[in-house]
């Protein structure tokens, strides 16, 4: 299978991105492998025809926004992501009527449809850095509420969660009694969580970040032993990266049913059908890259 995507990828042009959380093997598969940021950026470096997202709904989305000459492949348009869908549009319009004036920050897991409402759009990577230099002490925050309560405490301002439970059910899997039994097994192991877990669990952890910044974590980190506290899928890099080390899932089960939805056959067959094409409507895209360029001068990113 995997000669043959090689195959085809070489007659069409094509590459495939893959997000961290992505099985095994279609990891394996993939030209790059990142988290959302690490993604968007590589999408609009290749000088490739066509790109196949491994990854879900809302990568595929940014990913045509920003490469609007470029075809953007979905191998699976049933890879959404649950909290993406927590803040459609229509509940984003009636906040921003409910506090008038108060810059709107998303999170780049969310739909383009409700980006194009949002003033700046963030990662979990700078999320703390983009509410940092917006000049308001309040600011609606969404559509994770944990990542919400991090910028706050991190930030000192005012965050209003959009909406108020908005969460991802993966990171809300670990549980702090976990994380004390596995300290407890292994008192030399460092825990590293992403900020989409709880605040108690973020407060048991020696290093909260974006899974790209635990990859560097465990890489310049003296500890030999990680506990990680994010989807599973992110361990297959860590010890492809850093084979010298012992990484050690804070929960077993925290495995995404979207992000595993798109299988090697499935990336396969993205390329031999050119499926599933992934669009943008050229209004709403235009607005969204307006909101990317705000959020780009905002961070002084030329
Ligand atoms: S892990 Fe959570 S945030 Fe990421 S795609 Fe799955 S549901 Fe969405």
């Amino acid at each position: 299978m995997l000669g043959r995507i090689r195959e085809l990828k070489r007659e069409l042009n094509a590459v495939i991105l893959a997000h961290n959380y992505q099985p095994s093997d279609v990891q394996d598969s993939a030209d790059f492998v990142g988290d959302s940021l690490e993604l968007s950026m590589k999408a609009t470096e290749v000088k490739a025809k066509y790109i196949v997202f491994a990854g879900v709904d809302f990568m595929a989305e940014q990913a045509a926004v920003l490469n609007p000459d470029k075809v953007i492949l979905l191998p699976d348009l049933g890879a959404r992501c649950h909290m993406a869908w927590m803040l459609p549009r229509s509940l984003l319009l009636e906040y921003k009527r409910r506090y008038p004036g108060t810059p709107v920050v998303l999170y780049v897991n969310t739909l383009a449809e409700a980006k194009a409402e949002a003033d700046y759009i963030c990662t979990s990577a700078n999320a703390v850095e983009v509410v940092k230099r917006i000049p308001s002490e309040r600011v609606l925050f969404g559509p994770d509420v944990n990542l919400a309560r991090f910028v706050e405490s991190r930030t000192g301002k005012e965050i209003i969660a959009v909406p108020s439970n908005g969460h991802c059910y993966v990171h809300l899997s670990f549980a702090p009694e976990d994380i004390s039994r596995l300290r407890e097994a292994y008192p030399d192991a460092e825990v590293l969580a992403h900020p989409e877990c709880t605040p108690e669990v973020q407060s048991m952890a020696d290093f909260i970040g974006s899974t790209s910044k635990m990859v560097r974590r465990a890489k310049e980190s003296e500890a030999r032993r990680f506990i990680i506290a994010t989807e599973t899928g992110l361990l297959h890099r860590l010890r492809r990266e850093c084979p010298d080390k012992e990484f050690i899932p804070a929960y077993q089960n925290a495995v995404c049913i979207y992000m595993k939805r798109i299988t090697l056959e499935k990336v396969y067959e993205s390329l031999k059908r050119l499926r599933y094409v992934v669009e943008v409507p050229t209004e709403i895209a235009s607005k969204v890259a307006g909101v990317l360029r705000n959020t780009f001068e905002l961070l002084e990113v030329s």
